[in-house]
């Protein structure tokens, strides 16, 4: 079941031509949007389903620098201020909040990698400390719940995953940019090596410049013009509470992870437990992503799902004249685990049973897109001019979404790069760097 959304209205008329195509209307593509038409771009959003379908509205809504990989630190920083800009400047409210994020934990090996994030901490400038075990007991009162310690890091927060995306697409029409939903990018126009326009199911808009922003599809996407985009999906399990009493904002067990949503009910998950699915694409880059499989095996369930045989993982190709793939799924909906859900309740019900008397009001599933090295790709296709991609979030792109989009828009309009694009770079899977697999 997909999660209530805020539904925004598409344009009627597909525009002929325009100085930027956008695929993908999720946090990254609507961000990227925004900040392109702020410019004074002419911008196109074309998206197959409706915008903030996919991972954009299913996730979990934390804007978090705590315990970030280095790498992402930089994009975070920016995309904190992002938040209450757009805020300011869309005039509605995304639901970002800097309500501070509590950790705790009885596991005492987590709680000395989270004392050794602290080095990243000081160096990013992030406002974080750590929890003695009477402290992480008064900031999580769990029923009986004694914690060996915590982490609070004061200034990060969260934002609504239901309002976020479409909202920011809406502000990105009032600069002029057109939006059209049901309408599924097929593929690239390209002449002389360089794009002239893109196919959609509704006709073609010539431009010469396209920034993917795919997200689980990306790789797909770009496959068909022979760039390779080593990806892979893990699914997991979400669900929503009714109101419940307040437990705090945004909590982190090993149990699982708690958000309070602006009506009071709980988004609630288990962190890093997923299923991977066998696909044909993740055989094929089975190699690059050896590493991270090692690195989170324990926290990954094998299987083999309908995903092998359509979906963004197949690798079977396509005819920009009929029907695609982007259109046999318009939303990218996986069902929910349900041993998953009720485990999650039997866990809830220990530590804090008047959430769980609350009761379940949705579940979902959603697919997680992953890079090798879980730091997204946001960068040009060096083999064909004017193609852009900003995609591969690794499971924690709402929260930098608008600085994702912010720089994928300084690379596509040439302007000077809001922060250092180069981990960044796509070319990084090719040019023989090394990959290190990020921390989530
Ligand atoms: C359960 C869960 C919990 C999470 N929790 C958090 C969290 O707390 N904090 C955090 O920062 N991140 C979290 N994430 C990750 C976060 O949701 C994603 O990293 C982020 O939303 C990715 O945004 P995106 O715009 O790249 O992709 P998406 O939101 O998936 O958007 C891509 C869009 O492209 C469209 N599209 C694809 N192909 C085409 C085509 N050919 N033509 C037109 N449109 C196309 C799709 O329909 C889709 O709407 C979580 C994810 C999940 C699933």
């Amino acid at each position: 079941m997909s999660p209530v959304i805020h539904q925004i209205s598409s344009d009627k008329a597909l525009p002929e031509s325009g100085d930027v195509v956008v695929v993908g209307g999720g946090i990254v593509g609507a961000s990227a949007a925004y900040f392109l038409a702020r410019r004074g771009l002419s911008v196109a959003l074309v998206e197959k389903g409706y915008v903030g379908c996919e991972q954009s509205s299913r996730n979990w809504g934390w804007c978090r620098r705590q315990n970030r990989d280095a790498r992402e630190l930089p994009l975070a920083n920016l995309s904190m201020r992002l938040w209450e800009e757009l805020t300011k400047e869309i005039g509605h409210d995304l639901g970002f909040r800097r309500c501070g994020l509590t950790y705790a934990t009885n596991d005492p090996k987590r709680l000395a990698e989270w004392d050794k994030w602290r080095e990243v901490a000081r160096r990013f400038d992030v406002n974080t400390r750590m929890l003695t075990a009477d402290e992480a007991a008064a900031a999580v009162p769990a029923a009986g719940g004694k914690w060996l310690g915590g982490v609070y890091a004061a200034d990060d927060g969260k934002a609504e995953p239901w309002l976020a995306a479409p909202r920011i697409a809406e502000g990105a029409r009032k600069h002029g940019a057109t939006i059209h939903q049901n309408c599924a990018a097929r593929g690239l126009d390209i002449t002389n090596g360089q794009v002239s326009g893109v196919v959609t199911e509704k006709g073609l808009i010539r431009t010469s410049a396209v920034l993917c922003a795919a997200g689980a599809w990306a790789s797909a996407f770009l496959r068909m013009h022979a760039v390779s985009l080593p990806q892979a999906s893990v699914r997991q399990t979400a669900l929503r509470t009714a109101p419940a009493p307040d437990f705090g904002e945004a909590v982190y067990t090993s149990d699982f992870a708690m958000t309070r949503r602006l009506d009071g009910s709980y988004t609630i998950a288990v962190s890093g437990r997923a299923t991977l699915e066998i696909t044909p694409q993740g055989i094929r880059y089975v190699r690059p992503f050896l590493p991270m499989f090692m690195k989170r095996l324990k926290a990954v369930e094998i299987g083999i799902g309908r995903s092998f045989f359509q979906g963004p993982e197949t690798l079977r190709r396509w005819h920009l004249d009929r029907p695609t793939p982007f259109e046999r799924i318009r939303v990218l909906d996986p069902a929910p685990d349900k041993r998953m859900v009720a485990t999650i309740m039997t866990r809830v019900k220990a530590l804090f049973p008047t959430v769980a008397d609350a009761g379940v009001v949705s579940s979902w599933g959603g697919y997680i897109d992953s890079t090798p090295d879980a730091v997204p790709v946001i960068s040009p296709v060096d083999s064909i001019g004017g193609v852009f991609v900003a995609a591969g979030c690794s499971g924690h792109g709402f929260g930098v979404g608008p600085g994702i989009g912010h720089l994928a828009a300084d690379l596509v309009a040439g302007d000077a790069a809001s922060v250092d694009p180069t981990p960044f770079r796509l070319s990084r899977f090719t040019d023989r760097s090394k990959i290190e697999v990020g921390d989530f």
